[in-house]
């Protein structure tokens, strides 16, 4: 017999919250289980929380009782705590801030107090009190406190209450919302009835070896990582799609994590088609509610296959036999905000956890995953054919430096000043060549693609008098031009004025635009080519909720000729017609203070690239660019990966970057420039002080900086960084955990710990 479990400890879904011990009541000491939902009394409220200990005896002299258990069964089985656990202790971050992460808003129930007028408060002679009072009459006698809270920031509306209860003026109510309707518990059958769609056809010989490989390992059980690296084009979907089929007759569940589900509906379709009726969704642009749903459905068994994005890796999957990362070098499977965590890398360790299969598919494999196989710790499976013997693309590079000089010789001074007033004052945007292409494409009845990593008009407006440049007043970046809707806009903190000729500084109309964007580019196309079916996708264009797919599904089926767009159009899709690729500024994300900054171009061009001669005509990539001999330049035209990773590894190995290193990034702000600055020296100088006291972090540790980070100032708040570098994890985290006792609490100023840090701008 067990030792009746008495009292649990509970941890609240909140960054700032500890762990807390309550007291179980007899009622519930049999339903009890770790993972579960219960609701709990928090000071004077009734809040939510996840029980992750049971304890047969309470080490705190007293402790409030759990008032109910809010599920038959735990949200978070022993897999997923693990993992909580393993993520709080990896990423520095507290159990509360992690299960706040893992788990879906809807998740978390809280009693709302709200404050009720009562008749006689002719006693309250304080100033705050009785602008509160009169808050509340205007509010016909009943407002929420949170409502208060907000009215009067930087007061102490509690202790306000608090006196305004004591004098009988108010009640505060306390009541707890009603529980929405959880679907999926009974409705739903287990399992719809469709046909799923019939294999097409035969793998090639490499897919066969593929699947050959993960799904000895499926069946045999075990914890495996496969690095999947197949050029675009070679059929690793289908390769995924027979892999999760294996593990379904084994009765297992699988997951694939894809980097954002609105821009590949046909990953969806696809998954759909084969498990119909089978298959779960998140992601971020479901409502709280949608995502409350499925995550029951997922919970309840009732779906095989859970498709999602970055925080899928949390989703709570019975039975998860297999987990596929597609596209595992892409940067948005980094959070850049709250819990810095890396999707990918989590996919990995749950996996572990979980004894299972994890793929990792790519064509251009992330280094640290590339590094790994070379380490044998992933398995490497290749792919180096495209289906049906396809070739892979040519791809040229056109010279812009050449470009411009040619167009310097042609146009006099005079047409290039009056240029400038529709156009930006610098480069030509398309190619004389590239544009030619383009026009033969159009009469072949074929599609093209244009990427520019750009959006807006003109990335900015400088004064041709002065000099001036206009900027945010919020954040140290320049404003971008949008000329459609006339404004001047900050991609960083939205900030939007109408825009103008006018120079603020020497008050003449001579704001020129600088730097071209995909508004640009469209423009331009539509003057050139009038007669050409033209769109642009990028965050401007694909603003509301399902407008990204639309407009996807147009290109899929043809009615575009020409579509424009950022990186948006870079990933995944498979669409037949497209025969040219152009990648104008393709050097745009070279010259990023970033030590990923070749990589990632690398990456992205490559992607964009392989979108082009995927059905019956062989494709053509265009990129103009003004560093021609670059080396990440120079693979791509080969169709080199590893000859890209062997270069990138040289410089990576030499100064200690990652894969060959570790970085943990520490970043300060705060709404006083002196403030922050001084702060990050006193941890600087804090951490150097730590470092020198012990042998392992003087051997092990690198710090470098502090020093303001690229992007100074942002939404108003100064930004200063320090990088830790470590040659291995462990000591670099035990080193880092330190910095937060350094920095005093100070109600203004935060410290952002990044491990594994993506963007250092
Ligand atoms: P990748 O993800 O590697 O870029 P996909 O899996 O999207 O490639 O495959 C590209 C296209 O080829 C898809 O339309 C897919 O249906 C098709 N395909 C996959 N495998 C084969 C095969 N063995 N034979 C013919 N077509 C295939
Ligand atoms: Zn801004």
């Amino acid at each position: 017999m067990h030792e009746p479990q008495k009292f649990a400890r509970v941890v609240i879904p909140s960054p700032l919250r500890q762990p807390l011990i309550y007291a179980v009541p007899a009622s519930l000491q049999a339903q009890i289980a770790l993972g579960m939902r219960v609701l709990i009394p928090l000071q004077k409220r009734i809040t939510t929380g996840i029980v992750i200990e049971t304890l047969a005896e309470n080490p705190l002299a007293s402790a409030k009782e759990i008032f109910t258990a809010l599920d038959d069964q735990p949200i978070l089985d022993a897999g997923l705590l693990k993992l909580a656990h393993w993520t709080s202790q990896y990423y520095l971050a507290s159990l509360g801030e992690v299960l706040a992460t893992m788990l879906p808003p809807n998740s978390r129930r809280e009693s709302k107090r709200t404050v009720v007028l009562k008749a006689d408060h002719s006693s309250i002679n304080d100033e705050l009190g009785q602008k509160v009072l009169q808050e509340i009459v205007q509010r016909k006698g009943k407002i929420p406190v949170t409502t208060l809270t907000r009215q009067f920031p930087g007061e102490n509306i509690d202790r306000v209450l608090g006196r305004l209860e004591a004098a009988g003026a108010i009640v505060i109510e306390d009541r707890l919302a009603k529980q929405r309707r959880k679907a999926g518990a009974s409705a739903e059958p287990k399992e719809t009835s469709i046909d799923a769609e019939p294999l097409r056809f035969q793998l090639t010989s490499e897919q066969e070896a593929a699947l050959g490989a993960i799904g000895k390992r499926i069946t045999q059980g075990g914890f495996e990582t496969f690095l999947l690296h197949g050029v675009t084009g070679s059929g690793k979907t289908e390769v995924y799609l027979r892999a999760i089929a294996q593990a379904r007759s084994l009765g297992r569940r699988s997951l694939i994590i894809v980097p954002e589900i609105s821009l590949t509906p046909q990953l969806l379709d696809r998954v759909n088609a084969r498990f119909p009726g089978k298959v779960g969704v998140l992601h971020s642009a479901m409502t709280a509610a949608e995502r409350w749903s499925q995550w029951w459905r997922i919970i309840r068994g009732n779906v095989a296959v859970v498709i999602g994005a970055r925080s899928a890796v949390f989703a709570p999957i019975p039975d998860l036999g297999l987990i596929i990362v597609d596209e595992e070098h892409d940067s948005s499977y980094k959070q850049e905000d709250g819990l810095r965590y890396n999707g990918r890398d989590l996919a990995v360790v749950r996996g572990k956890f979980l004894h299972c299969a994890v793929i990792l598919g790519s064509a251009t494999p992330a280094l640290e995953s590339y590094v790994n196989c070379r380490q044998g710790r992933y398995q490497l499976i290749e792919l180096n054919q495209r289906v049906e013997e396809r070739p892979m693309p040519a791809i040229e590079v056109i010279d812009l430096r050449q470009q411009f000089r040619k167009t310097d010789a042609a146009t006099d001074a005079r047409s290039r000043a009056n240029a400038a007033r529709t156009k930006t004052a610098d480069r030509p945007l398309l190619s004389e060549s590239f544009v030619r292409l383009l026009r033969q494409n159009l009469a072949a009845k074929h599609q093209t693609l244009i990427f520019l990593n750009r959006r807006g008009f003109a990335n900015f407006l400088q004064c041709t008098l002065c000099g001036h440049v206009w900027r945010c007043s919020y954040c140290s970046v320049t404003l971008t031009l949008h000329l459609k809707l006339k404004i001047l806009t900050c991609h960083h903190c939205d900030y939007r004025r109408p825009t103008t000729n006018l120079c603020p500084e020497c008050k003449n109309e001579s704001l020129t635009p600088v730097g071209a964007g995909t508004e640009q580019v469209e423009t331009t196309l539509q003057q050139l080519i009038p007669e050409a079916r033209i769109a642009r996708m990028d965050r401007d264009t694909t603003g509301k909720r399902g407008s990204q797919e639309a407009l996807i599904r147009r290109w899929e089926r043809g009615e575009l000729d020409i579509l424009v767009g950022t990186q948006m159009i870079t990933k995944g899709h498979d669409v037949s017609g497209v025969t040219l690729v152009g990648a104008l500024l393709a050097d745009l994300s070279l010259n990023l203070p970033d030590f990923r900054a070749a990589e990632r171009t690398f990456q992205l061009l490559s992607q964009v690239a392989g979108r082009s001669g995927r059905g019956d005509d062989p494709g053509r990539v265009i990129i103009q660019t003004y560093a021609p001999d670059h080396y990440a330049l120079e693979f791509l035209i080969a169709h080199d990966y590893k000859g890209f990773f062997a270069a990138e590894s040289e410089f990576r190995r030499a100064l200690n970057y990652p894969p060959y290193g570790r970085l943990v990034n520490l970043r300060l702000d705060g709404p006083k420039m002196a403030e922050v600055e001084q702060r990050a020296q006193a941890l600087a100088a804090g951490l150097r002080e730590l470092q020198h006291r012990t042998a392992i972090f003087r051997e092990q540790i690198e710090v470098l900086g502090p020093a303001p980070a690229p992007i100074e100032k942002l939404r108003n708040r100064f930004r200063w960084q320090l990088l830790l570098k470590g040659k291995q994890s462990a000591p670099l985290l035990d080193f880092a955990r330190h910095a937060r006792a350094l920095i005093p609490r100070s109600p203004s100023l935060r410290l952002h710990i990044d491990v594994d840090p993506y963007s250092m701008l």
